[in-house]
């Protein structure tokens, strides 16, 4: 009942609202009408209308409940105020408490400082914000999903009625001049790290095919085996070109790229196309067809990236037989490119000119497609599940990319500019900072020593130890590498794999985690069942105990990889002591026969676990009487701890992993780890922010594992907090009843002088 009367209300306003629209008023005046009629709707006190005018100024063109001699008196710059910000960020936001907020701008003429909540909306057209419809209320009300909805809904009607020119001349709204289109913010995802400025090139590879019917077939199939010919040799110029050149996972996902050229059921669908009448173009373009449509069912990771670089190939093949150069592009390229896609195969990326190359973003793309891997071995920094950014960045929009926080800045106003030339130069004395730590031991100013190690996952991972300085790999997550190959993990692949892990790390700790396949991470020659509820389904040490010749395999090939060295095998998502029994029995079992054939065995062998399921907590004694480290799973502990999907972008702040009660039950971890003389790290993403870091050392432990970008920030927290002091503090926020302590933990940072 009450969700129909909720629905109800936009259609009853759209109603009004046409109304106005369809009478014969002037535009002033029924904007007039139209505040009113949104500001009853919404039961709220104030309902403001500003329009963009030229020079990137709002002007308050009608308003109801704010005083009337504001209109057209009160005038916010792009940026300004919350209502300025709206406009300069181009996204709805609600503040229950606006006027604690730090852009919160008083303008006395409004009367506006008895109203405490405030919700607004940018009006918009083809991108272009035209102004900024905003409501207002006296009480601290917290505005609901729906009614940002339904004031976005209007938002539109409003831009209907600013654009016919009447309010405002149309050049005003709609500058002749394309790089005046406003700033635009897209949130995506983070899958390659740094900031970057560039010129926007949409990456839009289209041929057109005109003749579709052959003359002459025989004529057709010599084209396209020319053409593939031709192909062929382009790509292994290519893949000899210096920039991708380097052994690395990029490597054998472009090689496995240049065996699809080769695949004869590919080569065959074709070639069946060109024998049944068409042109070789033709022939492509339907195969290519096929591969389109399956790419909008598929959902499965490892077959859409499999299609990508299909559809890639096709299109260098057409690209062959009508002539054109992928090539082209570079000549007409900018000085500092970035290159914004849907999608891409990973030999498109290298189309560009890599030297010219500063960021990329993605509309799709996850930290396994194939050309994120690429884009990662050129160290660029790449945003990806940008929605819509393809059809919201025009072709040479200047674009700022901002791979760590995933965010991706389009037109931004000068300020932007400015912040993140700042924040790119602060970076780079930062890493130079980082860099000369980089020999230097995590200790404390009270000279408590720190196990800083990095969690990898592709081969190129293995790099970052040296240039880092870390002590070890602390979790290599081994399903990784095998997400972005063709080939299944056999275990001479694997073997290689991981020897060449050992190679790597040079006599340092490598913490190699037993497959964590199913859930989200897909094998390619492995999909899994369809689950309801993946994170929670058959996957990890689950798989690896009911099939246990996958898990089998994989302990046969460390054994192996790892000859005499010493061996750490840590097992994930124990949610039992009898699993990891279970698992550790099977590598007993691959001990003996090794032993059995006479080969030479690990000098140690360490077995370890991942805590990272709840139930596992609460087996801690009988757990620690058998394994040889614990290894805290942050991500899916607080994922299961508050039944909050880790990945739900609407969830990411709900939860803190710095509320009282993680912070009690990892100190409960720590404690009972430090009584069995067992140790303990915490390899989740919170190791790598540096107030979970403080926290984390304030709680006990003494060996975190990373993403290697963070080794040099949380290092310099290490070197500059007072470890004996943290842990007093800490133990005063554990008991405190609010759902987080992270601005007490930031104020004591600040007081203390720590570095974060
Ligand atoms: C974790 O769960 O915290 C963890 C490190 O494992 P993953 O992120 O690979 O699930
Ligand atoms: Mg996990």
């Amino acid at each position: 009942m009450a969700r129909r009367a909720a629905l109800s209300v936009p259609r009853r306003l759209l109603a009004r609202l046409r109304e106005v629209m369809a009478g014969d008023a002037a535009a002033e005046e029924r904007l007039g009408q139209i505040v009113s009629i949104i500001a009853s709707s919404l039961a709220c006190e104030v309902c403001s209308i500003y329009i963009r005018r030229a020079g990137d100024v709002l002007e308050l063109f009608a308003t109801h409940g704010l005083k009337a001699q504001a209109v057209h008196r009160t005038r916010l710059r792009l940026g300004e105020g919350l209502v300025g910000t709206i406009a300069d960020q181009a996204r709805s936001m609600a503040f229950s408490e606006a006027q604690k907020h730090p852009s919160f701008v008083f303008r006395p003429e409004t009367g506006e400082k008895i109203f405490r909540s405030l919700m607004g909306v940018p009006i918009l057209r083809r991108g272009r914000v035209l102004g900024v419809v905003a409501v207002q209320n006296r009480t601290t009300r917290t505005y609901r999903d729906e009614e940002i909805e339904t004031l976005e809904t209007v938002a539109m009607v409003l831009a209907e009625l600013i654009s016919g020119g009447e309010l405002v001349g149309r050049d005003e709204s709609f500058p002749a001049d394309g790089n005046a289109l406003l700033p635009l913010r897209l949130e995506g995802v983070a899958l390659n790290p740094g900031q970057a400025i560039g010129t926007a090139i949409l990456h839009q590879p289209q041929i057109t095919v005109h003749r579709i019917v052959a003359d002459d077939p025989v004529h057709e199939q010599a084209r396209l085996r020319e053409a593939l010919a031709a192909l062929h040799g382009a790509l292994d110029t290519m893949l000899a070109d210096s920039a991708v050149a380097d052994p690395g996972d990029h490597r054998d996902v472009l090689d496995a790229y240049r065996t699809i050229a080769e695949d004869a059921g590919w080569l065959g669908r074709i070639e069946e196309a060109v024998a049944s009448g068409l042109t070789a173009e033709a022939a492509i373009e339907k195969v290519h067809n096929d591969i389109r449509a399956r790419m909008t069912t598929a959902t499965d990771p490892y077959i859409r990236e499999r299609l990508l670089d299909l559809e890639d190939l096709a299109l260098r093949l057409l690209q062959h037989l009508v002539g054109s150069d992928p090539k082209a592009i570079r000549q007409a390229m900018p000085a500092d490119v970035v290159v914004v896609a849907r999608s891409m195969g990973p030999a498109q990326l290298l189309d560009y000119d890599v030297a010219s190359l500063r960021g990329l973003v993605l509309e799709e793309g996850s930290p396994t497609s194939h050309v994120t891997i690429v884009a990662r071995a050129l160290n660029i920094p790449v945003v990806g599940k940008a929605r819509d950014a393809f059809t919201r960045i025009v072709q040479g929009d200047p674009v700022i990319v901002d791979g760590d926080n995933a965010v991706v800045y389009v037109r931004p106003g000068d300020d932007v500019q400015s912040r993140t030339l700042d924040l790119m130069r602060a970076r780079e004395r930062e890493e130079e900072i980082w860099q000369a730590s980089r020999d230097q031991a995590a200790t404390s100013r009270d000279g408590i020593d720190i196990s800083l190690n990095i969690n990898a996952g592709l081969a190129m991972d293995f790099g970052f130890l040296k240039t880092t300085g870390a002590d070890g790999i602390g979790l290599y997550r081994t399903e990784i590498p095998f997400m972005v190959r063709s080939m299944p993990p056999s275990i001479d692949n694997q073997r290689a794999l991981y020897a060449e892990a050992f190679d790597r790390a040079d006599g340092k700790p490598v913490t190699f985690r037993t497959f964590d396949v199913g859930s989200d991470k897909r094998l390619p020659h492995w999909a899994g069942p369809n689950e309801d509820n993946p994170a929670m389904g058959w996957r990890a040490i689950r798989v690896g105990l009911d099939r246990p010749a996958m898990l089998k395999n994989q302990l046969r090939a460390l054994l192996d990889a790892a000859g005499t060295r010493s061996l750490r095998i840590m097992f994930p998502m124990i949610a039992e002591v009898s699993e990891f029994d279970a698992a550790r029995a099977l590598l007993e079992r691959e001990i003996i026969r090794a032993r059995r054939r006479g080969q030479a065995l690990p000098e140690k062998i360490e077995v370890g676990t991942m805590l990272e399921v709840p139930a596992l907590i609460f087996q801690l004694p009988r757990l620690l009487e058998r394994v040889d480290f614990v290894s805290v799973g942050s991500n899916d502990l607080v994922q299961f701890l508050f039944a909050s999907d880790r990945s739900n972008a609407k969830l990411a702040k709900r939860y803190d992993v710095l509320s009282p009660l993680v912070l009690r039950l990892l100190g409960d971890i720590v404690r009972q780890c430090n009584l069995a003389d067992v140790p303990l790290t915490l390899c989740g993403e919170a190791a790598g922010r540096t107030l979970e870091a403080m926290a984390l050392v304030g709680l006990g432990f003494r060996s975190l594992s990373v993403a290697p970008p963070a080794v040099g920030p949380v290092k310099a927290m290490i070197r500059s907090v007072d470890i004996g002091e943290i842990e007093r503090f800490v133990r005063t926020l554990l008991d405190a009843t609010r759902s987080s302590v992270r601005e007490n933990l930031r104020e004591f940072a600040l007081d203390h002088g720590v570095n974060i």
